[in-house]
């Protein structure tokens, strides 16, 4: 969601010229600005974009994902796209014991996210749909063929994917791998609040990305990166307010199939790539303050910062000369 906006400059002191464009895709906002190159490489940047999002989109009634959900039990073969996307969220799936689980379809349809006809599920239809999220049955098939490979997914019965969570970064990674393939050393991209850059500024400077909370319309902290993605996960975009007083959001934990019910206002997490950043912010939103603190200390490849709803924010200690306050905190806390 549109957590983080960037910042950035117009020109160069090298030249550059800049060269954006921006538009609506995967059920966002994106934008994508590159320095050197030519109008044509953001056009190739726009087709990949909506190649990935007509390959992976749940509700686009000829993608591919939507087949295999019409058809979980069926061996459906499936662009070269389409299976690395799955197979590495099946593989951060294990990675997180579970707290990204790309099976979820089944839990945020049941309750209306993919339709945004919001409904609180009863127990027992909640119970039903613990028997259908199962990631370890996602069957991924590799076979050689005349052209190459061919790649197939399979199901279980009542199984379906919503791979909402990482199919941003992913699409982030293979955008800025085509523009790199291209040529261009410098640019930036913005899918709603996944900021993912390409090098550095074109005059070697870092680039600054602000981090916005629940509560401000204006970035709380600014961050500066080179050549990282920046992902954030956040309830306060996307939720809704049942009968019942309360709001859910668009996150949720597998082990109870209910929307995540914890202290962070956003998770952001600071890595080399889309995809990792990407799977890692809604994983370590689902786990909470405290594992998800554990389980970067554990790992180390990732930065990570977490503001919470009572305005405390707590950052890994690798951002400590990348990150400026620009708010008064009611805690800051450096995690080593
Ligand atoms: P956003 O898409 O808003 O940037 P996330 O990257 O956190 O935020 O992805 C959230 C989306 O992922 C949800 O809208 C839903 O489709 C899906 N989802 C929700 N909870 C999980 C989960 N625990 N594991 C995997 N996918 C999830
Ligand atoms: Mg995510």
């Amino acid at each position: 969601m549109i957590t983080t906006i960037f910042l950035c400059l117009m020109f160069t002191s090298c030249g550059k010229k800049k060269k954006s464009d921006s538009f609506e895709a995967m059920s966002t906002y994106c934008s994508v600005q590159i320095y050197g190159g030519s109008t044509k490489n953001i056009s190739q940047a726009k087709a990949k974009i909506f190649e990935i999002e007509n390959l992976v989109s749940t509700t686009k009634t000829d993608s591919e994902i939507f087949r295999i959900n019409s058809n979980p039990e069926a061996k459906n073969k499936v662009n070269e796209l389409t299976y690395r996307l799955v197979d590495y969220s099946k593989r951060m799936a294990y990675e997180t014991e579970g707290a990204l689980n790309p099976a979820l379809y089944p839990v945020t349809s049941a309750w209306g996210f993919t339709t945004q006809k919001y409904t609180v599920p009863s127990q027992e239809k909640i119970d039903e749909l613990k028997n259908c999220i199962d990631f370890t049955k996602i069957q991924l098939t590799e076979t050689a063929s005349d052209s190459g490979k061919d790649y197939f997914i399979q199901l279980d019965k009542n199984m379906k994917l919503d791979l909402g969570a990482v199919g941003k970064g992913f699409a982030g990674d293979e955008v800025l791998k085509l523009l790199s393939q291209k040529g261009i050393k410098s640019a930036l991209i913005d899918f709603g609040g996944n900021v993912q850059a390409l090098g550095t500024k074109p005059d070697g400077s870092a680039w600054r990305v602000g981090i916005r909370s629940s509560w401000s319309d204006s970035p709380v902290a600014v961050l500066e990166i080179k050549n990282q993605a920046v992902i954030t996960s956040g309830g306060s975009e996307r939720f809704f307010e049942a009968d019942d007083g309360k709001r859910y959001i668009h996150i949720f934990d597998a082990d109870t199939c209910r929307p995540v019910e914890n202290n962070i206002a956003s998770l952001t997490i600071v890595c080399d790539s889309g995809a990792y950043g990407d799977s890692l912010s809604t994983a370590m939103f689902v786990m909470g303050t405290e594992k998800a603190i554990k389980y970067q200390q554990a790992r180390k490849d990732f930065e990570m910062i977490i503001i919470t709803e009572d305005r405390e924010i707590f950052y890994t200690a690798g951002l400590e000369n990348k990150i400026r306050l620009l708010e008064q905190f009611s805690e800051t806390q450096i995690i080593r």
